[in-house]
């Protein structure tokens, strides 16, 4: 059972407190549409990790079964704590490449596109990003970490950074410099000039001290959430691919082959490119003025979704291929569905009107075949 299945009340529970809180204390950290994005963004990246993994995690095993010069035992506590350590050392290596790579921030800009920060930016990730990142861990395999082991610190390491995107945890003194914090996690996905490509850890900011990206949150200049060419969208599917789209135009006038291949391994910013100052003073966050009933509407039924979503995880590996591939298809449609109402376009309706005939057909097909 893909463990994620069990996670999302979690999220979800946590999410619902966070904006409580914040609410009591003034804290303006949720916007609405914002957040239904992110959670969007989570939906379409568990929805495609489902066909992504049995190739990426198969990929792992094959290494581990046919090229391992040893073994090590899964039934030892040092094996995983040591395997945790090197994992979370790939990670930051990984992160940096995704910051500093286009072929790689093409897919990991997802997860900074909100210009908000809170538990569901935690959500906000990408559905391509395992295709470049997974061979970086493919050493683990050749020195016999097993697939078990592999698999389980790789959750652990994705899990332990939900819960430090929030504004409603301040500093945390010396955890701040040992560990990946709220305080410290704010700073990474800052646009602020002293922000920038600082603070890639994902469970340890040990690697960034050793390395030369740490950087402090600072008290007198607070955090603008976001990235320097903003989204200014509520589209999953876009988010995903827009900055593949820009490096791909770019490339295309890039003049040669040679020069069209380097592109992708320029960074972000342009190579040689000293980085523009910002005031954060002008950075205005994106709005649609989304109605208040739209946005009840997109809560209300983005928690149908999750429901048909966490359902959909859980009986995935058990469904045929092509079952699977509708089911995926529904729930993509659907993610993009309340965007465009949340954008406010003028087809949404209409499409809305036919995702919940498909979507009410489908389950009373579901419900009549399986019961
Ligand atoms: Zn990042
Ligand atoms: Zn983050």
């Amino acid at each position: 059972m893909n463990p994620i299945v069990y996670a999302i009340p979690v999220f979800m529970v946590s999410i619902l407190l966070e904006a409580w809180i914040a609410h009591r204390r003034g804290v303006n950290t949720y916007d609405i549409p914002d957040a239904i994005t992110s959670l969007n963004f989570g939906i379409l990246s568990q929805v495609s990790g489902v066909f992504v993994r049995v190739f990426t995690f198969g990929i792992y095993v094959w290494t581990f079964d046919t090229l391992r010069v040893g073994t090590l035992p899964a039934d030892a506590i040092w094996v995983w704590v040591v395997a945790l350590i090197a994992y979370d050392f790939i990670y930051y290596w990984v992160h940096r490449f995704g910051h500093e790579i286009n072929l790689m921030w093409s897919a990991h800009q997802v997860h900074h596109s909100s210009e908000y920060f809170n538990l569901s930016t935690a959500l906000r990730q990408t559905s391509t990003g395992a295709f470049a990142s997974f061979p970086f861990y493919l050493p683990m395999a050749l020195l016999g970490v097993p697939p078990i082991v592999f698999g389980t610190v790789a959750l652990i390491d994705l899990l332990y950074q939900y819960w430090v995107h929030t504004e409603l945890v301040r500093k945390l003194g010396w955890a701040d410099r040992v560990f990946v914090t709220p305080s410290n996690h704010r700073v990474h996905h800052g646009q602020n000039d002293y922000c920038i490509d600082k603070n890639y850890g994902g469970i340890f900011i040990l690697w960034d001290r050793l390395f030369g990206t740490f950087t402090e949150e600072r008290d007198e200049e607070p955090v603008v959430y976001g990235i320097r060419k903003p989204l200014a969208s509520y589209n999953p599917v876009w988010g995903n691919l827009n900055v593949y789209a820009d490096v791909i135009r770019k490339s295309l006038n890039a003049g040669s082959i040679l020069a069209a291949a380097r592109t992708w391994f320029d960074p972000p910013g342009g190579r040689g490119v000293a980085l523009a100052h910002l005031d954060p003073q002008s950075v205005k966050k994106f709005s649609t003025g989304t109605s208040r009933g739209m946005q009840h509407y997109a809560v209300a039924q983005y928690g149908l979704l999750a429901v048909i979503v966490t359902y959909f995880l859980a009986i995935a590996p058990a469904l045929a291929s092509a079952d699977r591939m509708l089911w995926a298809l529904v729930i993509v449609l659907s993610a993009m569905s309340l965007g465009w109402l949340l954008e406010g376009r003028r087809f949404a309706r209409l499409f809305e009107l036919a995702r919940l005939v498909t979507l009410g057909l489908m389950l009373a097909f579901f419900a009549q075949t399986s019961f």
